[in-house]
């Protein structure tokens, strides 16, 4: 396909824009700082991260108005992503394409507006990043290269989030951001003394599902925990897969009593659960759980220190849950 015929591929542009998973997603500090940035450089009230969507303009970013999103058919950006250049409106009241358009006549009256198409990897505008003024100005070279120079970082950043961030089978974090949760976790033990909890966990004979089932039927195995792992825990609790089958369950706000009552639960849950196949498969887990405090105030530090418990649990015998011990004579 040529990129004027990628221009016009709409089903493959939707498609391209769903690989993202980010459509009606909650704000996220990367976007925000790139539109924030957008105002400062350029200069103007607005800026947004604009995805077009089917029927919608969706935002991931909106700096200086309140909305999440609007119909396609008034949205600018679906203008600017219809071509591959940036796209400059120097006084919309003027331009036929805008002159009735109701952001225009009514709220919030855009005058100008410059916006960048966000080109993903294989071709497609997902949407744009651009930059709206209220007042008549005019864009010049510069600004536009500022915003065609923070465009790409956007599409980067989305591809970062969905490489690092989420594991494809599981849907847990992956580990790398699973360890940066738990390092912002710290952050706020050692700022303002927040408690936090960490249980792992790993599946008991796990090779044994894979040698007398299949692989196949490990990966259901492996979906069917982590699934468990977030319906026995809290919305604010973040889950990681750190290994093949094993998990990272990270409780803030949580005291040690309370991380043992989860981690019980879940033991049991586990045991309990029978995963669906041909014949039903049942499996147990081990589980290590530290509490953070003295000693344990780096991410590996921590980690180490729940995945001794866990391999206690283990060698006790595995299907159990095992305490780390707290430095007490250091805390005293
Ligand atoms: P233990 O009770 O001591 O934890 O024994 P185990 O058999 O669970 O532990 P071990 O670490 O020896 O085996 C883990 C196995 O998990 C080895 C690896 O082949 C398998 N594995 C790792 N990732 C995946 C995956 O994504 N899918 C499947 N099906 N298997 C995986
Ligand atoms: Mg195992
Ligand atoms: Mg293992």
């Amino acid at each position: 396909m040529t990129p004027q015929e990628k221009l016009a591929d709409e089903a493959g542009r939707i498609a391209a824009l769903q690989r993202y998973d980010i459509l009606d997603t909650p704000a996220e500090g990367a976007f925000d700082k790139i539109t924030a940035l957008v105002r400062n450089l350029v200069g103007v009230p607005i800026s947004a991260v604009s995805l077009i969507d089917t029927d919608r303009q969706w935002f991931k970013s909106l700096d200086g108005l309140d909305a999440t999103e609007t119909d396609r058919k008034v949205a600018f950006c679906d203008h600017a992503i219809r071509q591959a250049e940036p796209l400059v409106v120097p006084d919309a009241q003027l331009d036929p394409r805008f002159r009735d358009n109701p952001l225009v006549t009514g709220d919030p009256g855009i005058r100008s507006y410059a916006g960048v198409p966000l080109r993903t990897p294989d071709g497609y505008n997902i949407g744009s990043l651009c930059a709206v003024d209220t007042r008549l100005r005019d864009f010049g070279p510069e600004q536009v290269a500022i915003l065609s120079g923070l465009a790409p970082i956007v599409v980067e950043q989305m591809e970062l989030r969905l490489l690092a961030e989420r594991d494809g089978l599981s849907g847990a974090l992956t580990r790398r951001a699973f360890v940066a949760e738990v390092d912002k976790h710290i952050a706020l033990y050692i700022r303002h003394k927040r408690p936090a909890a960490l249980i792992m966990l790993d599946i008991d004979h796990f090779k044994r599902v894979n040698d007398s089932h299949g692989h196949g039927a490990g990966d259901r195995v492996i979906e069917a925990v982590s699934a468990l792992c977030r319906s026995q825990s809290r919305p604010s609790d973040s889950l990681g897969r750190l290994g093949g089958e094993e998990f990272g369950l990270l409780l803030p706000e949580t005291s040690e009593s309370e991380a043992m009552v989860v981690a019980h639960r879940l033991r049991d849950a586990v045991e309990r659960f029978e995963i669906s196949h041909q014949p039903p498969l049942h499996v147990t887990a081990s589980f290590g759980v530290a509490v953070i405090g003295h000693g344990r105030l780096n991410s590996h530090a921590w980690i180490a220190a729940a995945d001794a418990a866990l391999y206690d649990a283990k060698r006790g015998g595995r299907n159990a849950v095992i305490l780390a011990p707290q430095d007490t004579l250091r805390a005293a």
